[in-house]
C-alpha cells in the first residue's frame, strides 16, 4: 500500500463493517470510484460486473439520471421534514400510497393498509417486532411475545434483528439472541432433506418441526414469525414449492403473525413484485428496504394488514401512543427517491423484465455450473441464484470454512473483472441489478467462470 494513497488513508482512518480487520490493514481496499449500468469501475479505472447489484439491493445498476434529478428537485424544495405528532409531507404520502397499492394481500385475503418508514433492513424489522409487541399488550395479550425465525435467515445487525438472524456463528460474538427468540429448520431439501424423503415430506416436517416449536413454548406466548420468502445472505435458500403453504397453515393455527422480510425478495427479485407473490404468502406484516430506492438513498419500510393498523390505532387508547420512529423516518428526498424508483420499475416493467431475464440467467449458470467439478448445487428462482462451492459435490460436502474458499474465490473475481459475494458455505450468490440484459448475463456468467476455474487450479496445486 503506497503512503499517502487513499487505500492507505482508508487502512490508517475507516472502520470497514463486516471486514476481517487485520487482514484489511496489510491488503487494503478495492477503491470503487464510479458506476455505470451494472457495472462498477475502481480508482484505477479497471471495470467490474456487479453480480450482487452492491449488496443485493442496486436494482436499477450505478446510474440512473432520473433519481438524481428527483433527489435535487426534492433538496431545493424540501430537504428534510419529519413524520412525529402529526407532520407529514408530499413524498411520505405518495410513496405510502404507492406500497399501499402494489402491497401484495394480507393475511386473511385483504389489501395492506399501511406503511411506515425507516431506513433500513435491520430497522423496519426492529420496528415490526416492536409493532407486534406493542400489539398484543394493547390487545391484552402480554405474553405473546416470544418470536420464530429461521437458522440461515438474514434480517439485519441492530440487537432484535441480529438475533433474529439465524447464524449461530454471529450469535456467539455478541452474546445473542435476546430472549424470546427462536429458530426453526432451514427449507434447504439439498442439505437438510434426509435419506429417502422427498421433497414434499421433508417440506411436511418443517412445518412439523415449526408447530412442534410452537407447542413447545406454548402458542399463548409466541406471537410472530420473521422469514424471507427466499433466503437470501443465508445462501440463496429457494422452499419447496409447498413449504409455505404448508408453514402459513401451522401458524394460523395457533395466531402467529407471520413476517414477510421482503429486503431482498421485493421489487421483482424473485420474478414476482414480491417474494409473497412467488409463494402465496399472506402476510401481517411486510418488510423493505434496498431496492425500494434501488439502494440511491436509504429507505425502508413496514407495511402493515389493517388487523394490525387497528391494533395499533387502539393501543394509544388504551396503553398510550406507540412510542416508536426515527428522526429520518419517512426523509422527504429518500421518499422522493424511491417514489421515482417505484415508477421507473412500472414504466420498464421490472417484473416482466425479471421473468424474461430470470429463466436465461438461472439456464446459464446451470449450463456453466452444473457439471463442473467444484459445484455441489446451482439454485435460484427469478434473477437470484447461488452457486454452491463443494469438494466432494456427490457427497453434498462443504469446504472447511477455515479454509476461506468463498473469499479466495472473489479475490479471483476481480482479477477477472467481477465483484461476486461469498454467503456461508461458500455458496456464491447472484442478485445482480434488474436491469440486467442478456448479453451482460452472459459476460456476468463468463468472467464468473474464469474465476472458479482459476481456484480449481490453486487447489489442485
Ligand atoms: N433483511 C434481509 C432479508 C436482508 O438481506 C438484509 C440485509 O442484507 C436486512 C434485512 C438488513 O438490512 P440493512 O442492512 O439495511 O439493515
Amino acid at each position: 500500500i503506497r503512503a499517502n494513497s487513499p487505500a492507505a488513508r482508508d487502512v490508517a482512518y475507516a472502520l470497514h463493517p463486516y471486514t476481517d480487520l487485520r487482514a484489511h490493514a496489510e491488503n487494503g481496499p478495492l477503491i470503487i470510484a464510479r458506476g455505470e449500468g451494472v457495472r462498477v469501475y475502481d480508482d484505477q479505472g479497471r471495470d467490474y460486473i456487479e453480480s450482487i447489484a452492491g449488496l443485493w439491493c442496486a436494482s436499477l445498476g450505478f446510474s440512473n439520471d432520473r433519481l438524481v434529478a428527483a433527489a435535487t428537485k426534492q433538496m431545493k424544495e424540501l430537504p428534510f421534514y419529519h413524520a412525529f405528532t402529526g407532520r407529514s409531507h408530499g413524498p411520505l404520502i405518495e410513496l405510502s400510497e404507492m406500497l399501499v397499492e402494489r402491497a401484495p394481500l394480507a393475511n386473511g385475503g385483504a389489501a395492506m393498509s399501511k406503511v411506515f418508514f425507516a431506513n433500513s433492513g435491520s430497522e423496519a424489522n426492529d420496528t415490526a417486532l416492536k409493532m407486534i409487541w406493542y400489539f398484543n399488550n394493547a390487545t391484552g395479550r402480554p405474553l405473546k411475545k416470544k418470536v420464530i425465525s429461521r437458522v440461515k435467515g438474514y434480517h439485519g445487525v441492530t440487537i432484535a434483528a441480529a438475533s433474529l438472524t439465524g447464524l449461530p456463528a454471529n450469535h456467539k460474538l455478541f452474546d445473542l439472541p435476546i430472549a424470546g427468540i427462536f429458530h426453526t429448520t432451514t427449507p434447504h431439501f439439498y442439505h437438510e432433506g434426509q435419506e429417502g424423503e422427498t421433497e414434499e415430506a421433508f417440506a411436511t416436517r418443517c412445518a412439523d418441526d415449526l408447530e412442534a416449536l410452537i407447542l413447545r413454548e406454548g402458542p399463548d406466548t409466541v406471537a410472530a414469525m420473521f422469514a424471507e420468502p427466499v433466503m437470501g445472505a443465508g445462501g440463496v435458500i429457494v422452499p419447496p414449492r409447498t413449504y409455505w403453504a404448508k408453514m402459513q397453515a401451522v401458524l394460523r393455527k395457533y395466531d402467529v403473525m407471520l413476517v414477510a422480510d421482503e429486503v431482498i425478495c421485493g421489487f421483482g427479485r424473485t420474478g414476482s413484485y414480491w417474494g409473497c407473490q412467488t409463494f402465496d404468502i399472506t402476510p401481517d406484516i411486510l418488510t423493505c428496504a434496498k431496492a425500494l430506492s434501488s439502494a440511491f438513498l436509504p429507505i425502508s419500510a413496514v407495511v402493515v394488514s389493517d388487523r394490525v393498523f387497528q391494533g395499533l390505532a387502539d393501543g394509544s387508547k388504551t396503553i398510550g401512543t406507540f412510542g416508536h420512529g426515527f428522526t429520518y423516518s419517512g426523509h422527504p428526498v429518500a421518499a422522493a427517491v424511491a417514489v421515482e424508483t417505484l415508477k421507473i420499475y412500472d414504466e420498464m416493467d421490472i417484473v416482466g423484465h425479471a421473468q424474461r431475464v430470470g429463466p436465461y440467467m438461472q439456464a446459464a449458470l446451470k449450463a456453466r455450473f452444473g457439471a463442473h467439478p467444484l459445484v455441489g448445487e446451482v439454485r435460484g428462482i427469478g434473477m437470484v441464484a447461488a452457486v454452491e462451492l463443494s469438494p466432494d459435490p456427490a457427497g453434498r460436502k462443504n469446504f472447511d470454512p477455515a479454509a476461506k474458499i468463498g473469499p479466495r474465490l472473489v479475490k479471483y473475481g476481480e482479477k477477472h473483472g467481477i465483484i461476486l459475494r461469498s454467503t456461508p458455505g461458500d455458496s456464491i450468490a447472484i442478485s445482480p441489478p434488474l436491469v440486467m440484459v442478456e448479453n451482460e448475463v452472459d459476460e456476468m456468467v463468463e468472467r464468473f467462470g474464469r474465476a472458479v476455474d482459476d481456484l480449481a487450479v490453486e487447489l489442485r496445486r
